[in-house]
């Protein structure tokens, strides 16, 4: 175990990166909102393999909530954080404050279409992935990573900062990583830390539902009433269901059958003031 460095401004950031590149090394970035769980530290793991030097950025960032979504309520565990880290042999840590990644008078936002115009969670989230967006395309230029690794658990959101970083041409590689999950197939999110016992008790049934709908699209049942049935059975569940959707694995556009091409299934659902969301691979 090594002592993780902690950097709270760009300039500090820059010079460790400038030194690690002059000595030929690759660096990886691993951009999370804190509340680090074991899928945050596989994607750590992840980045070892592709960098000689590893940043994990812990930034809440402010412009990817609504009003009414849990920004102040987040959880923000940073000593947790930090000593998971260094398990894990992160180099750094960049932690800037919210002054630091929108100065007086930051006025700029990434205007996003393809996957990010979509109609999942941009349909409920409005304004999500342009903060988002804009906060990646800052961190990307802030820290000159050579690559970024992003969870397949926000599966619209890799499709997006992937779109993005070949488009405005960021210099970055994005580097995808398959869901971490409980045993019981919860997909691993700092936000099941806000289910009480009943909702985390019936949370895995996403995955168990996505799962047996995945198995009748591979057995070629007609898709639209799989689908159906699906979305019947969460909401019987107790679920409020935002969306369960059949889309194309690399447009997210709509699919009808198989024969459209690789299906992604796509869920965002609630449980209580808890909104959880989830995806799988047919
Ligand atoms: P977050 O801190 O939740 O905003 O997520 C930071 C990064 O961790 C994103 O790339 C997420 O997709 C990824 N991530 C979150 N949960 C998981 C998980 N269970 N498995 C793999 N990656 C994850």
């Amino acid at each position: 175990m090594s002592q993780v460095a902690v950097f709270e401004t760009v300039k500090a950031m820059r010079e460790a990166v400038a030194a690690w590149h002059a000595a030929g090394e690759k660096v990886a970035l691993v951009p999370t909102m804190g509340a680090l769980h074991e899928g945050h530290i596989a994607l750590v793991t992840e980045a070892q393999k592709h960098a000689r030097r590893v940043i994990v950025s812990i930034f809440v960032n402010p412009t990817q909530f609504a009003p009414h979504e849990d920004f102040k309520k987040y959880p923000r565990t940073f000593d947790s954080d930090r000593a998971q880290l260094e398990a894990a042999n992160a180099d750094a840590i960049y932690f800037p404050a919210v002054e630091e990644m929108y100065p007086p008078g930051f006025a700029s936002r990434v205007l996003l279409l393809g996957p990010a115009a979509v109609g999942l969670e941009d349909r409920f989230r409005p304004t999500h992935f342009e903060g988002v967006a804009t906060v990646c395309c800052k961190l990307f230029t802030q820290s000159k990573a050579d690559f970024a690794v992003f969870g397949e658990k926000d599966y619209q959101q890799l499709k997006v900062v992937t779109r993005m970083a070949h488009d405005l041409d960021l210099g970055i590689e994005i580097v995808p990583l398959a869901t971490f999950r409980e045993t019981d197939g919860l997909a691993m999110s700092s936000r099941n830390r806000y289910l009480s016992a009943d909702e985390r008790a019936l949370a895995p049934t996403l995955h168990r539902v996505m799962q047996a709908l995945a198995a009748r699209i591979r057995n070629d049942d007609p898709l639209f009433q799989a689908v159906a049935d699906a979305q019947t059975e969460i909401i019987t569940a107790g679920f409020e269901l935002d969306y369960l959707e059949a889309r194309h694995a690399d447009t997210l556009a709509p699919v009808t059958s198989r024969a459209d091409g690789p299906i992604r299934l796509l869920i965002a659902a609630r449980l209580g003031a808890t909104r959880l969301i989830d995806n799988i691979g047919v």
